[in-house]
């Protein structure tokens, strides 16, 4: 087997890696590059021949990793993208969402003809269990805990026979890696993060937070819970007509915040604090987003998957403590929450709406979540637009913003309550900017952080023996980040302990790779024409060189200047020599 790097090399979006076996072509993610990366304009081409891919493995929903599939399949793909059920559903939703932009390059029609192989719909699904694709090729699914179907692959495959025997080798893409671990589910509504395999031999790994960790406290559910209490109930402090707007990004964080919303207004406040929230009226929490109100749909189902040993695919395994629900009242809970079931919208202690309300003069306590989560657009910005000139009001940040988005302007005002800020996103002059802003990202945050990365590296949690990995390449990180982690790595490799597993080199990818053999373990220069574009300019080179050449003879024929010709035949027979060894390159 050989892979080749093609996105998020250097970069955080645009996911995509070129993997062959025995002749077959597969990618794992088919990322869109965003915000400083773009380069999708309206001819974005797929840096590979798209007809010689014979199939796509889809870590997640997110559009870095899957925003590219309608390119692909426009240019001639006409193979099976493989995930999980939830992954399928999601990623459906978020590109035909993505289809209704005005700059969209493709149509819902498009995402139609998508071809998902659900992995987990088989009857004998298990987390770590080997999926065969081909004789001598199979697959296992890693639950990531990045966002809802969130997985990494691990690819099992007979190696060039040395000796008898074909050797038996093992890669693993770990796709976007979550927060939640055994033992600390602090996040919601996931559960923990898995593992490689002891027989992993390769790993290919996201390298976000490669050099930043977080504060313990953001790993501490009791900690989160209460920040976001002493939040609420100090926006309450600013009395009638108080609303607090939570710009999130719609696919999982949202669903986070609604549940935490939840558990906080129905069990964490006493008497007196709900008293504090209740101006004569009930809070209420406003679900601005129909797209979150789609994927809400995927989550009251999926989240309550069952694998054949019983257990939640999924589901946080404290959440039934949490709440103190069975089964049946936890589905009937995330149906409630999440739109499905429209008709009971009440709670004990607040009242659940869906869509932009109709008044906007309010007096009791307002909560509004909508998308999205950098403030860059969509319904969020017409809420923020009537509500930052107010005091009464607070804007709490949940996520990453980008240098450069109005979220990353708002950001200001979180680590500096008198700090000026643009408000031309908003139409508004920055002066008139009242609004309180308040930072807690670092709860919410999707992505291990740096000691997150080097546990899911190294970490041994079984008593079998572990291979030695014998490269670690890494990938969706700046290159900073990659460095960073890359030095942790080696300083961890560097002192002989079995407690932790082995690695034996780190390998940062650049775009001048080419393929790494994992039979030679280095990597080779080969040339795949069934994928590569290059081979295809090169014969496409030929093609018009050819063509001149007649040109040229007919040419000959009537011109008397043999010198002129003489010349003219040289240059074009330089151009052949250039093609050819560009070939064999
Ligand atoms: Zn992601």
């Amino acid at each position: 087997m050989k892979i080749r790097f093609i996105g998020a090399i250097g970069t955080v979006t645009g996911s995509c890696t070129l993997l062959t076996h025995r002749h077959r072509y597969y990618l794992v993610d088919c990322g869109a590059t965003q915000g400083n990366d773009a380069n999708d304009g309206p001819d974005a081409k797929l840096p590979f021949k798209a007809a010689g891919i014979a199939g796509v493995f889809l870590t997640h929903a997110h559009l870095d990793h899957c925003g590219m599939l309608t390119q692909l399949v426009k240019q001639g793909f006409r193979g099976n993208i493989y995930c999980t059920r939830a992954t399928a559903e999601l990623t459906k939703l978020a590109l035909t969402d993505a289809a209704s932009l005005p700059a969209a390059q493709f149509s819902a029609n498009d995402v139609d003809r998508l071809k998902f192989i659900c992995l987990d719909d088989r009857p004998e699904f298990q987390f770590g269990k080997s999926v065969g694709l081909e004789p001598n090729f199979s697959v296992a699914l890693i639950r990531t805990s990045h966002v809802l179907g969130s997985v990494g692959f691990e690819f099992q495959f007979a190696g060039a026979r040395d000796g008898k025997a074909a050797s038996r080798k093992t890669i693993v893409f770990s796709g976007d890696i979550g927060c939640n671990v055994d033992g600390n589910c602090y996040q919601s509504l996931l559960n923990s993060r898995q593992y490689p395999s002891t027989h992993a031999e390769y790993l290919v790994c996201e390298s976000t937070y490669g050099g930043r960790d977080r504060d313990s406290r953001f790993t501490n559910y009791e900690e989160r819970m209460q920040s976001l209490k002493q939040t609420v109930l100090k926006a309450a402090t600013r009395g009638t007509g108080a609303t607090i707007i939570f710009p999130c990004f719609t696919m999982q964080r949202m669903q986070e915040l609604q549940l935490d919303l939840h558990i906080l207004l129905e069990q964490h406040l006493d008497e007196a604090e709900l008293g504090q929230l209740n101006f004569g009226t009930l809070p209420e929490i406003i679900i601005d987003s129909p797209l979150s109100r789609k994927y809400g749909e995927v989550f009251s189902r999926e989240l309550l998957r069952k694998r054949a040993n019983g257990k939640y695919s999924y589901l946080n395994p404290e959440l039934s403590g949490r709440l103190n629900l069975d089964h049946e009242s936890l589905a009937e809970l995330l149906a409630r929450l999440f739109g499905k079931d429209q008709n009971n919208r009440g709670f004990r202690n607040y009242t659940l709406g869906f869509g932009t309300p109709a008044n906007h003069n309010h007096s009791g306590l307002r909560i509004i979540l909508a998308g999205s989560g950098m403030c860059t657009g969509g319904r969020i910005m017409g809420h923020l637009r009537r509500n930052l000139p107010n005091e009464n009001t607070t804007v709490v940040i949940t996520g990453y913003q980008g240098g450069g988005t109005p979220g990353a302007e708002l950001m200001k005002r979180a680590a500096n309550p008198n700090a000026a800020i643009d408000g031309i996103p908003w139409g508004i002059a920055g002066h008139e900017i009242k609004a309180t802003v308040v930072d807690l990202s670092g709860f919410y945050s999707g992505h291990a952080d740096h000691s997150g990365l080097l546990d899911f590296i190294f970490s041994k949690n079984s008593s079998l023996p572990y291979q030695a990995l014998k490269r670690v390449f890494l990938v969706h990180g700046d290159n900073q980040s990659r460095q960073e982690l890359g030095r942790a790595i080696e300083d961890e490799a560097q002192f002989a302990n079995t407690s932790k597993r082995q690695v034996e080199r780190v390998e940062i990818p650049n775009p001048e790779n080419r393929w790494f053999d994992l039979d030679k373990n280095k990597w080779v220069w080969d040339f795949y024409p069934q994928v590569e574009l290059a081979e295809q300019a090169v014969a496409s080179g030929f093609g018009r060189l050819q063509k001149l050449e007649g040109m040229l003879m007919q040419f000959c024929e009537k011109s008397s200047d043999g010198k002129a010709v003489s010349e003219m035949i040289n240059q074009l027979n330089i151009a052949k020599l250039h093609l050819a060894s560009a070939r064999q390159v």
